[in-house]
């Protein structure tokens, strides 16, 4: 396997002003190549340090740098190359008529890239992959990421605390799992060791949604959905019809914000809302009845809380939600403290009533 080192170059990158996407989309591709990405290094677009990194990458068989390339800069990523090899210039080999450099260095490979990521791309995928294909040999690997929700990353750790070459990426709607394996039987293997140890705590694989497979089992049990939401302020509607085909299943929703129209649009008891509050197990209950009335749909799905930052009390803290899911087999309601800032209780809210309606569905 050739390990590759990846030098990024740019004060704006140092600063924090750009992200460094160009290392990530770089380091993907090769891993998914098959290839060990070893180093990253990000410099400044100064001789010093670019020689520097370059100095340190040069144990590695690739070396790829993006940026620092423009005319402005005096060409001081080219020269610095030239220096560390100790020759004058003599970086022929352009990429094609691409504004990049290939050197080979013996037994290495070194390509500069530009740093705008739309040319750098362009550059990689038409003329890197296939220099890199032709010269290296590599070990293609199938990649698969697994999502979960409702399970948080520590206990995940614990439940498969042996398998060491998996990647952990949590997000606060859910923690991703990505493996790597030689074999679409090694993947299997480890879905189903997966399913086994996590159980349906994870929901989808790569670029499948949640909302998608949402509405795949309605679709496959011919039944229909309704939605009223109070904190959510329509995130949850607007995610089940950002599938195509939604209308198939999703009958459509309220978004009662007001206590007025948990009244008047749902039916929520003036009573309830008095006795309990609009943020109460009651009130969500309440919710997902008169949702159900008013759109005629076979589930139900309510969401009521606090998204903060203000309006929190003590019994009523911000991040306090009620979602409740409701079809033949009876009302679930759930009750969470979800901890972020509004937009992120939002997100949590709106993740929490579709894995709500999954897990309903599924059992
Ligand atoms: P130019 O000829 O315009 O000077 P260049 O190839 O030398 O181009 P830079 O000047 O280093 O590249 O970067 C150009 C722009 O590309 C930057 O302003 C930034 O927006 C973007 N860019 C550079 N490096 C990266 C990176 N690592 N990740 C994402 N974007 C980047």
């Amino acid at each position: 396997m050739s390990e590759v080192s990846i030098i990024t170059i740019g004060n704006e990158i140092l600063s924090g002003r750009t992200l460094d996407t160009n290392a990530d989309y770089i380091g993907q591709r090769l891993t998914e190549m098959g290839h060990s990405v070893r180093f990253r290094y990000t410099v400044g677009d100064n001789v010093r340090d670019i020689a520097f990194a370059l100095k340190q990458a040069l144990k590695s068989d690739v070396i790829i740098t993006t940026g620092g390339l423009g005319p402005t800069k005096d060409d001081v990523t080219k020269q610095t190359i030239a220096d560390v090899h100790g020759r004058k210039l003599i970086l022929t080999n352009p990429i094609g008529t691409a504004p990049g450099i290939f050197v080979e260095e013996g037994k290495k490979l070194i390509f500069i890239l530009p740093g705008v990521p739309r040319e750098m791309k362009s550059i990689f995928e038409n003329e890197v992959v296939p220099v890199l294909k032709k010269k290296l040999a590599s070990y293609p690997l199938i990649t698969v990421t697994f999502h979960t929700t409702g399970i948080p990353e520590s206990q995940i750790q614990q439940l498969i605390s042996e398998i060491e070459d998996i990647a952990f990426l949590p997000h606060y709607t859910g923690v991703d799992l990505r493996i790597s394996r030689k074999t679409r039987k090694e993947i299997e293997e480890f879905r189903k060791f997966l399913k086994h140890r996590l159980g349906d705590a994870v929901y989808s694989e790569d670029s499948d949604t949640l909302e998608a497979v949402v509405g795949r089992l309605l679709k496959n049990k011919h039944l229909t959905i309704g939605v009223a939401e109070s904190l959510t302020g329509g995130l949850v509607m607007h995610r089940i019809s950002n599938v195509s085909g939604s209308s198939e299943y999703f009958l459509g929703g309220v978004v009662a914000y007001s206590n007025e129209l948990k009244m008047t649009l749902l039916g929520v008891k003036e009573e309830t809302l008095k006795r309990y509050g609009a943020v109460s197990k009651e009130t969500a209950q309440e919710m997902v009845v008169g949702i159900k009335d008013v759109t005629g749909a076979d589930i139900g799905i309510s969401t009521t809380g606090i998204a903060g930052p203000t309006g929190g009390t003590r019994g009523k803290p911000v991040g306090l939600v009620y979602t409740t899911v409701s079809g033949e087999s009876g009302i679930r309601c759930e009750k969470n403290l979800f901890n972020g800032d509004r937009l992120m209780i939002k997100e949590m809210s709106a993740q929490k009533a579709l894995n709500m309606v999954r897990i309903y569905l599924l059992s």
